[in-house]
C-alpha cells in the first residue's frame, strides 16, 4: 500500500487553517508558507511525518519557524489554562514584536527571565590563569607519579572483590535485551549535585542532523528570527568538536580522545571510590565525575554552574561559540552543554546522540511529549543501522587476550573467585572469537557450523547470531551476565591501565605507536552487546580477507543490524511527534517498512513542495546517445568499453564548448573515473576538453579536497570555466554547495548501482526481501550460498536475481538516492539555474513501460519536467544551447 502524497490545495479543510510565521524574516515564498503550515499542523496532530523539501527552499528557516511558533503557541495554551503565566523579557513591550512574541510565556516562573542584550561574562573575574595553572599542576604531579612506576601503585590497578549474590541479584535486573552501546564510563554517571536538572523538563524541540557543519548552519538560521532571543538554545556536540582541554585534543583521532577524557574521570573515580570501599563492593564507590575528574576544566563543579546559567542568557550559540565560552571561563563546554540541555526548550544535536538509547540515557535526554525533527533523513534507516554495529578485528582480539594474559600473571593470587571466573570466561570467549579467523582452522568452516568443506582461505561468510555461537561451542556462556560484570567491575579500564603502564614502562622509543587497548576493549564490549541481541534483529559476518588497513590484517567479525524497527519505535513511543524532513526523502514506503513497519500507511503523514525554482530555470534530460550515435550503456558489463568511454569524451567534448562557467561530472567509482581519465588522456580528447576548460579531479584523500575545490572555483572565476570529475559518495556529492556558477551543468554517468560484491549490502537485501513478504522469506527459498561468500560480484547479481520484488527495489533505492543527492548539488537557491544531463539509455526508457523505472525516482521537481526521449544527440544540444541562451549568458569560448 502506497503512502499518499499529499499536496496543498485550498479545498482541503485541514490546510485552509492557515497560521501566521510572522518570524520568518523574509516575504516567504508561498512553498515555503506551505511547508511551514504543513508542519505546524503535523505537530498539532502528533505522531510520524515526514517533509520532504528540495535544497534551496530554504526548508531550515521554515522548520525553525513553523517548530517554534507551534512550541510557543502550545505553551502558552497550556499556561492559558494554569496561572503562572509569565511574560518574557523585561516588561518593557516592543510595538514591533508581533503579539505571540510579547505573550510569550514560560512554564515556570522561577526561571531566568532573559533579555536580549548579551550580558557579560560574571565569571571573567575568576582568574582563569590560576585555575589553568593549579590544574596543570596537580596533572603533572600525577602523571609523574604514575611514571615513577612504584609498586604501590600497581593496586590501583586491583580489582575490587566481585560478590557472587550482589552478581545474582544484579543480573537479574539486567536480563532485558542489551539495548545500546556498553561503555563502564563516567558518561554513565549522574550528577546529583545538579538537581536543578530535573526540575526544567518541559515540552522541548529536538532537532537533529547528520554533520556538524550541519548543525552549525541550522543555528545561522536561527540566528535569523527573533527565535535566537525568546528560546532557550543549546547545541550538543562531540568531544572532537568541543573538548578545549589541549592535551586531550592533540590525540586527534575522535576515538582516542573519547578514551582519554573518560580515562581521566575514571582513574580518579577509581581511586576515590577505592579508598572509600576498599573491601567492598565497587558499585557503591560511583562517584561524581565533576568534582574528583582529572580533567583542570572539569574540576570545579561551580564553574560548570556558571557555564550553565550563562548560556542561558546568551542568545543561541553554535558549537563555536559554546567552545569560546568554556575556553574563556575555564570549563569544559562539552559537559557544560549537556547541564544546559534540562533546561532548554531547543535541543541541536547530532543523529547519534538522539537515536541511540544508551546515549540518550547518557546525556539525560527525556523525549518524553516532546517533538524530534530529524533533518537530512534521506539515508535515515541505513544511519540508524549501521549505528549499532559492532566490528573487532584480529589484531584487537590478540591484543585484549594478551592484555588480560598479562593481568591475570601479575594479579592471580589477589583476585576472589568471582573475578577470576568471569575473567576467564572473557579469555574462553576471546579464544573462540580469534578461531574463525584463523586462516589455517577449517574446522569451523567444514565442521562445526555447517559451512561449505571447501577450501576458501579468505572471503567472509555470514551466519544468524546463534548459529555463530553455537559453531563456536559458547553458546552456553550467559552473555548478559558478563556485560553485567564487566560493566559493574570496571576490568576494562583496570586490565587496560594496567597494560598500557606495563607497555609504557617497557616502551622502546623508536617503537611506532601501539593501538589503543581501551578502545579494543570497547569494541570487545561491543560486540558482546551485539552477541546478545535477538537472533533476527542482524548476522554475524566474519572475514577472514586480508587487509591493507592497519590493526585489520587476519580479517575481523562484524555484526551488521537489519532491523531498526525497534530501535526507531523507542523514539517514536516516547516523542509527541517525530517530523522526518529532507531534500529528497522518497521513496518513502521503504523507510516506512524499514522504520515504523507497524505504521499503517494511511497514518503516516506525508508533505512534498515543489522546487522554488521555476522550471524554466532548470533543464533535466535524459542522453541515451552520443554525438556519434553510439547508445549510452554504463552497465557493469559494458562501462568499459572503448567505444563507451570515447563517446562519453565526445559528449563532454560537446559539452564544454556549450556550457557556460562551471561543469561537474559524476562516476559511479574512483576506479571508474580513473579509467576514463586515462583512456581520454591517450585518445587526446582530455586536450580538447582542456582547451575549452580547466581540468580538476575530486581526490581520494579528504584532506586535499579543500585546495582542489579552491582551484575549481578560481577557474570558474578567472578563466573560461572549470570541468571537475568527481565520484558519487565523494566528498563532492555531499554537503557542499554548487550554486550558480559553480555548476552550470551536472552530468550523471550511468546508474551508479553499489558494488554487489558487499557482503554487508547483500544481507540487507535478503534481508529485506524477506519483510513482511511470506512468499520470499519461505525457509526454502535459497539465496546462493546462504552463509558462505567469497566476494565476487558475479555471486552478488545470483543473490540480487534471487530477489522477487523488495530486494531489488531496495537496490535501485540506493542507486537512485546517491543519484539525487548528486544532483542536487546543483540548484541552491531561486534565482540558481543548471541542466541536469543524465547520461544512460535506461534513464531514457519510457517509465511508462517498466513497473520500476530508475527516473521514476527521481525528485518530483526534475521528475515533471524530465526530457525523456530525444532523436539523438542534435536534440541534446539543441535543447542546451537554448536554454542557455535564454538565460543570457553565452557561450563559454
Ligand atoms: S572533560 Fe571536557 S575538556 Fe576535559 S578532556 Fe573531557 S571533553 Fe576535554
Amino acid at each position: 500500500m502506497a503512502v499518499q502524497e499529499k499536496a496543498e490545495n485550498e479545498s482541503d479543510p485541514e490546510v485552509t487553517q492557515k497560521q501566521e510565521f510572522s518570524a520568518f524574516p523574509y516575504d516567504p515564498y508561498s512553498i515555503q508558507t506551505d511547508f511551514m503550515n504543513a508542519l505546524y499542523r503535523f505537530l498539532d496532530k502528533g505522531g510520524v511525518s515526514m517533509l520532504e523539501s528540495p535544497t534551496g527552499t530554504g526548508k531550515s528557516l521554515s522548520i525553525i519557524c513553523s517548530a517554534l511558533q507551534w512550541l510557543i503557541d502550545r505553551k502558552e495554551r497550556g499556561n492559558n489554562s494554569g496561572s503562572n503565566k509569565v511574560v518574557v523579557d523585561d516588561g518593557k513591550e516592543d510595538e514591533s514584536e508581533p503579539d505571540w512574541i510579547r505573550n510569550f510565556t514560560v512554564t515556570d516562573d522561577k526561571k531566568t527571565i532573559r533579555n536580549n542584550s548579551k550580558s557579560q561574562f560574571r565569571l571573567r573575574k575568576h582568574s582563569k590563569e590560576k585555575r589553568d595553572f593549579d590544574g596543570r599542576k596537580e596533572e603533572e604531579v600525577y602523571v609523574r607519579k604514575q611514571e615513577a612506576g612504584d609498586e604501590a601503585n600497581e593496586q590501583e590497578f586491583l580489582l575490587d572483590e566481585y560478590e557472587s549474590e550482589e552478581e545474582e541479584s544484579s543480573s537479574s535486573s539486567k536480563r532485558k535485551p542489551v539495548g545500546g552501546r556498553f561503555y563502564s564510563s563516567s558518561e554513565d554517571e549522574e550528577d546529583d549535585d545538579d538537581k536543578e536538572c530535573s526540575e526544567e523538563d518541559g515540552l522541548k524541540v529536538f532537532y537533529c542532523s547528520r554533520t556538524h557543519s550541519q548543525l552549525s548552519q541550522f543555528v545561522k538560521e536561527l540566528k535569523k528570527t527573533v527565535f535566537a532571543q525568546k528560546i532557550k538554545v543549546v547545541c550538543l556536540g562531540s568531544r572532537k568538536n568541543m573538548c578545549i582541554n589541549e592535551d586531550v585534543l592533540k590525540l586527534g583521532n575522535v576515538g582516542r580522545i573519547n578514551e582519554r577524557c573518560l580515562d581521566l574521570q575514571k582513574k580518579k573515580t577509581s581511586q576515590v571510590s577505592k579508598k572509600k570501599n576498599l573491601g567492598t563492593n565497587v558499585r557503591g564507590g560511583r562517584t561524581k565525575a565533576s568534582s574528583s575528574c582529572r580533567c583542570p576544566m572539569l574540576r570545579k563543579l561551580s564553574l560548570q554552574r556558571d557555564f550553565k546559567a550563562e548560556i542561558l542568557q546568551q542568545e543561541a550559540m553554535d558549537i563555536e561559540d559554546l567552545v569560546q565560552i568554556g575556553r574563556d571561563m575555564g570549563t569544559c563546554p562539552y559537559y557544560g552543554s549537556r547541564r544546559v540541555a534540562p533546561a532548554a526548550e531547543l535541543i541541536i544535536l547530532p543523529y547519534q546522540s538522539l537515536l541511540s538509547k544508551s546515549s540518550r540515557e547518557s546525556l539525560g535526554l527525556n523525549l518524553k511529549n516532546s517533538v524530534v525533527i530529524i533533518d537530512e533523513a534521506h539515508n535515515l534507516a541505513d544511519t540508524l543501522l549501521s549505528m549499532h554495529d559492532a566490528k573487532i578485528t584480529m589484531a584487537q582480539l590478540v591484543d585484549i587476550q594478551s592484555s588480560i594474559e598479562s593481568y591475570l600473571g601479575r594479579f592471580k593470587n589477589l583476585l576472589g573467585a568471582g573475578n577470576r571466573r568471569y575473567i576467564q570466561t572473557m579469555l574462553i570467549l576471546i579464544r573462540a572469537l580469534l578461531k574463525p579467523l584463523d586462516t589455517s582452522d577449517r574446522n569451523l568452516n567444514s565442521v562445526n557450523s555447517g559451512l561449505p568443506s571447501k577450501s576458501k582461505p579468505c572471503g567472509g561468510c555470514s551466519m544468524a547470531i546463534y548459529d555463530f555461537l553455537f559453531s563456536l561451542n559458547i553458546d552456553n556462556i550467559n552473555l548478559v551476565k558478563l556485560l553485567a560484570y564487566i560493566k559493574q567491575s570496571n576490568i576494562i579500564h583496570k586490565v587496560s591501565g594496567y597494560g598500557e603502564r606495563v607497555a609504557m614502562l617497557q616502551k622502546d622509543p623508536a617503537a611506532p605507536e601501539e593501538m589503543s587497548k581501551l578502545s579494543s576493549f570497547r569494541a570487545f564490549s561491543d560486540m558482546l552487546v551485539a552477541l546478545s541481541h535477538n537472533n533476527g534483529d542482524g548476522r554475524i559476518i566474519v572475514s577472514k580477507m586480508d587487509s591493507s588497513t592497519p590493526g585489520q590484517q587476519g580479517g575481523y567479525i562484524k555484526y551488521v543490524m537489519l532491523t531498526g524497527a525497534k530501535l526507531f519505535s523507542e523514539v517514536v513511543e516516547e516523542a509527541h511527534a517525530v517530523i522526518l524532513a529532507g531534500g529528497t526523502l522518497q521513496p518513502i514506503e521503504e523507510t516506512r517498512e524499514r522504520l515504523f513497519p507497524w505504521l499503517p500507511s494511511n497514518q503516516l503523514q506525508f508533505f512534498s513542495c515543489s522546487h522554488i525554482v521555476p522550471p524554466e530555470s532548470l533543464m533535466p534530460i535524459a542522453v541515451s546517445h552520443g554525438p556519434s550515435g553510439q547508445s549510452f550503456d554504463f552497465s557493469h558489463s559494458s562501462r568499459s568499453s572503448a567505444k563507451m568511454i570515447q563517446e562519453l569524451g565526445l559528449l563532454m567534448s560537446n559539452l564544454v564548448a556549450l556550457v557556460p562557467e562551471g561543469v561537474i561530472v559524476f562516476f559511479s567509482s574512483f576506479e571508474y573515473e580513473t579509467q576514463v581519465h586515462t583512456a581520454w588522456s591517450k585518445s587526446g580528447i582530455l586536450t580538447r576538453i582542456m582547451k575549452k576548460k580547466r581540468l580538476f579531479r575530486e581526490p581520494r584523500r579528504n584532506t586535499e579536497v579543500e585546495a582542489v575545490l579552491r582551484g575549481y572555483k578560481e577557474a570558474i572565476e578567472s578563466e573560461r570555466g572549470a570541468v571537475m570529475l568527481a565520484v558519487v559518495g565523494g566528498k563532492v556529492s555531499e554537503g557542499i554547495n554548487f550554486s550558480d556558477g559553480m555548476c552550470r551543468c551536472v552530468v550523471m554517468v550511468g546508474l551508479p548501482y553499489p558494488s554487489l560484491s558487499d557482503i554487508e549490502l547483500l544481507e540487507r537485501i535478503k534481508h529485506i526481501e524477506g519483510l513482511g513478504d511470506s512468499e520470499s522469506s519461505k525457509p526454502g527459498m535459497t539465496l546462493v550460498d546462504d552463509s558462505y561468500y567469497s566476494g565476487d560480484v558475479q555471486a552478488g547479481f545470483e543473490v540480487l536475481k534471487s530477489c522477487r520484488r523488495r530486494g531489488k527495489e531496495y537496490y535501485e533505492n540506493l542507486c537512485m538516492k546517491a543519484v539525487n543527492q548528486s544532483i542536487g548539488r546543483a540548484i541552491r537557491h531561486a534565482k540558481d539555474y543548471s541542466a541536469i544531463l543524465l547520461v544512460d539509455a535506461r534513464y531514457a526508457n519510457d517509465p511508462s513501460k517498466r513497473a520500476s523505472h530508475p527516473s521514476s525516482k527521481l525528485p518530483k521537481w526534475i521528475k515533471d519536467h524530465l526530457i525523456y526521449s530525444t532523436k539523438g544527440y542534435g536534440d541534446v544540444h539543441r535543447l542546451l544551447h537554448q536554454f542557455f541562451k535564454h538565460k543570457n549568458v553565452g557561450k563559454s569560448s
